[in-house]
């Protein structure tokens, strides 16, 4: 069985956390990331919901109202309530999954911080449409949700680049991971000090217990994800019994993982930094994959293929469907594992619609939470393309309601 997201690891990431930590390994991968994503300082944090929560209080954002989208990762509203302020949920548009720039404009209000500008499954923020919009409101803050699109480029100009600081997740399910762990990339020097001071406030070292515990998360991520095993694992899985290891939210409340203000371990930041070396060839490897998958499933009257857009990292590739859940059953019979992300909308996930009822419609959002499924772009072109005739015999075979109206 192939799964649907698997990190792109080797023996080199092995052989880097095995090697005995240096001071400045956090140092090293920080200036290695900035570099890469051409920005003067990168700041490393525990997670990226953490760089989050510690930007919007290096602003000195506290009781604002912070724009996001309705359909974003969970964690980005739980660090906007946690850091104090307010999540207001904007609805996303069609075309390419990102939130509705012009719905944004009608969001703010007096009491609006900051935007949080988000390039979902890799596609580039609208840069043209976030200019204008920094223009009639220079006072908002831009931040820059890079946790999905790292380096994607709107018409040539990177998304990370554009607003006062981008961050990141470095998750083991991110394009490039640092077995948990996030990031923020920045120019402004005055706000890199801050957020160090921030960080040295509340954050506190990370002991050599959290180094013992990534490592063996690591070392147990080589054979979760070798493919024998894997069936197995998928069976746990749908079962239940992984339910503490895989499922990161649950419905009814806002929180934060135990050890969130615990710095990120020197064996994170050494995984990292090999990460960042693939990080070319991995991007031109997922654009080449959603092309193929775009080209063949054209064919295929029951998805609807998601878009090609220049610049896009494709850190998802999610064709619509009609009726999920069916197809999602009948694939997997066929040993073909496609899964969802991004399966709710945030406004309406209990913990949000009791916190704040009066949030505005969201049918896109809505709407996509239900009808995404998603393609693994980890594999080789000649199990993409196995995974494509698989699909397109569970189509064929099943003629009634799985096809799109
Ligand atoms: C993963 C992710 C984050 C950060 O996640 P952490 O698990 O806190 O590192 C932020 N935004 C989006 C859209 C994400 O997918």
């Amino acid at each position: 069985m192939i799964p649907r997201l698997k990190p792109t690891l080797d023996g080199r990431e092995l052989q880097a956390a095995l090697t005995l930590p240096r001071q400045d390994d956090v140092e090293r991968f920080e200036t290695a990331f900035a570099e890469k994503m051409n920005q003067k300082h990168g700041i490393a944090f525990p997670y990226g919901r953490t760089a989050l929560y510690l930007l919007l209080k290096a602003l000195k954002l506290e009781d604002r109202e912070i724009i996001c989208p309705a359909y974003t990762c969970v964690v980005v509203p739980h660090a906007i309530v946690k850091s104090g302020n307010h999540p207001v949920f904007v609805d996303c548009q069609e075309q390419d999954f990102n939130m509705n720039l012009d719905l944004v404009l009608q969001s703010i209000t007096e009491k609006t911080g900051a935007i949080i500008a988000t390039s979902i499954f890799g596609y580039p923020v609208n840069l043209d449409q976030l200019d204008s919009l920094r223009k009639k409101y220079p006072h908002i803050y831009i931040i820059q949700d890079c946790a999905h699109s790292f380096a994607a480029q709107w018409k040539g100009r990177p998304v990370q680049k554009e607003g006062v600081a981008a961050f990141y997740g470095l998750n083991i399910s991110k394009i490039i991971t640092s077995i948990f762990g996030g990031m923020i990339t920045t120019d402004n020097d005055a706000l890199a000090t801050k957020l160090k001071d921030a960080r040295r406030e509340h954050l506190r070292p990370p002991t050599l217990s959290k180094s013992i515990r990534r490592l063996l998360y690591l070392l147990a991520v080589y054979p979760t994800f070798w493919t024998p095993f894997y069936t197995l694992v998928n069976c746990l899985e749908r079962w239940g019994w992984l339910a503490k290891f895989v499922d990161y939210y649950e419905e009814e409340i806002i929180d934060m993982p135990d050890d969130f203000l615990e710095m990120m371990s020197p064996i994170e930041a050494r995984v990292g930094k090999v990460q960042l070396e693939k990080y070319d060839q991995i991007i031109a490897h997922r654009r080449h994959l959603a092309k193929l998958y775009s080209d063949h499933l054209k064919d295929l009257p029951a998805l609807e293929p998601p878009p090609l857009i220049e610049g896009a990292t494709y850190s998802h590739y999610v064709p619509k469907v009609n009726n999920r859940e069916k197809l999602l059953e009948r694939a997997l019979q066929n040993g073909l594992q496609l899964g969802w992300l991004i399966e709710y909308s945030i406004p309406q996930m209990a913990a949000y619609r009791q916190r704040y009822p009066d949030q505005p419609d969201c049918p896109f959002s809505n709407r996509f939470s239900q009808e995404t499924i998603n393609l693994p772009l980890h594999t080789n072109t000649l199990q993409a393309l196995k995974i494509y005739s698989k699909l397109k015999k569970v189509i064929f075979n099943e003629k009634t309601d799985l096809n799109k109206q």
